[in-house]
């Protein structure tokens, strides 16, 4: 097991370091082995926070962590959820590109030492890309990121969505010669794709009643359980009045509207809460016009934050926007509310009159029309 089957323990390789690897997962299980704890946060952070990333890395050596990816699959599929199951693969694969980019990004000096030991051209092999994907010699680029590569349209297919936005359609990329031209960044979006499928694989694992493993994870299991039934109820808030944000929401979008680009917490955080209150990602588009947000990014992480069955991510909770800096705790109401949401709902039940931002949207546009047409 090494630092490269940790980071990245979708790889074929590293599912064959764990099958010969001297490890018995009922027997790490009943000892409670730090893979255990883990992957039970591994899972805890999928559902609540769109990622695998451990809170305390530093905790866990690369054996847990490879290890924990195992346990976490079993511990998802015992949730019997398909909505935990799909959100715990994005959250696996938005993990791995992220990792991904960062790894590519190092410089050459530190791939020579050995630091880094993964490139494009591995997962594309990993994936059976290799032939299908191909640098545009044309367009290739001193700077890594702003190379530009030809991807054989039946791949393109498979891995991209329409969904994605217009830009993703075929009708909209240079065809020629069976191939389309694309960019790192579309390209890592594709492979995202690729290692969500490879997750999904073989989920939901089936357990017997008297399954023993299963018995052993019951109270990890109940711990999940509980968190989710704990979380806000997202969706039930049907009111959009910004001047009734809380703080950390109305500080993060001043922020786009001064044009400061957001850290991706921060727009995880405002894009969780925007779809909390059961705005559609064409309504977060028209809310955000005009600030740094990006229109095609907003509606990715929309349609990412939402799933058919409208059990989107909640927001992040008060303490962890506090970790990251983004929430301030201003007028101490931690202790009104433990989530942006919760918090914002107290306000709405207090307020006099509220007039829903949509109306004003469409009072809005309807005098555009008018004007248009005087
Ligand atoms: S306490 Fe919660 S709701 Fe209030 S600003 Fe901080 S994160 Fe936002």
């Amino acid at each position: 097991m090494d630092r490269l089957h940790a980071r990245y323990p979708f790889l074929q390789a590293a599912r064959t370091a764990v099958a010969t690897a001297d490890v018995s997962l009922p027997a790490m299980v009943a000892e409670g082995a730090p893979a255990v704890e883990r992957g039970r946060e591994r899972v805890e952070r999928a559902l609540t926070e769109g990622t695998v990333e451990s809170e305390t890395p530093d905790t866990y050596d690369e054996r847990a962590e490879l290890l924990s990816y195992p346990i976490a699959r079993i511990l998802v599929s015992i949730l019997e959820s398909e909505a935990a199951i799909e959100k715990y693969a994005r959250a696996e694969a938005r993990t791995a590109i992220e990792r991904l980019v960062t790894d590519l990004d190092r410089d050459d000096e530190l791939r020579s030492i050995g630091t880094v030991s993964i490139d494009l051209n591995d997962v594309l092999r990993e994936f059976d890309l290799e032939d299908a994907v191909r640098s545009d010699s044309d367009r290739r680029s001193a700077d890594p990121s702003r190379t530009r590569y030809r991807i054989d349209v039946g791949p393109y297919l498979e891995l991209s969505s329409r969904e994605w936005g217009d830009r993703w359609r075929l009708v909209n990329r240079e065809l020629a010669d069976g191939s389309i031209p694309i960019d790192r960044e579309d390209l890592l979006r594709c492979l995202e794709r690729a290692i969500h499928d490879r997750v999904l694989e073989g989920l939901p694992f089936e357990f017997a009643d008297d399954d023993e493993l299963a018995a052993e994870l019951s109270s990890e299991v109940e711990d999940l359980r509980r968190l989710l039934s704990e979380r806000p109820r997202v969706g039930a808030i049907e009111v959009i009045v910004p001047d009734l944000f809380p703080p950390c929401m109305r500080n993060l979008i001043e922020k786009t509207e001064r044009g400061t680009e957001l850290s991706a917490p921060e727009e995880f955080a405002l894009m969780a809460f925007l779809t909390g209150l059961d705005m559609s990602p064409e309504e977060v588009v028209t809310f955000c016009e005009g600030t740094s947000l990006d229109a095609e990014a907003i509606r990715y992480q929309t349609e990412f934050l939402r799933d058919d069955t409208g059990t989107q991510y909640p927001p992040p909770t008060c303490e962890t926007l506090s970790a990251y800096g983004i929430c301030h705790n201003e007028e101490d109401h931690w202790q009104v509310a433990g989530d942006p949401l919760a918090y914002y709902e107290r306000r709405l039940e207090t307020a006099d009159e509220v007039v829903d931002w949509r109306e004003r949207a469409a009072a809005n546009g309807a005098n555009g029309d008018a004007d248009a047409d005087a």
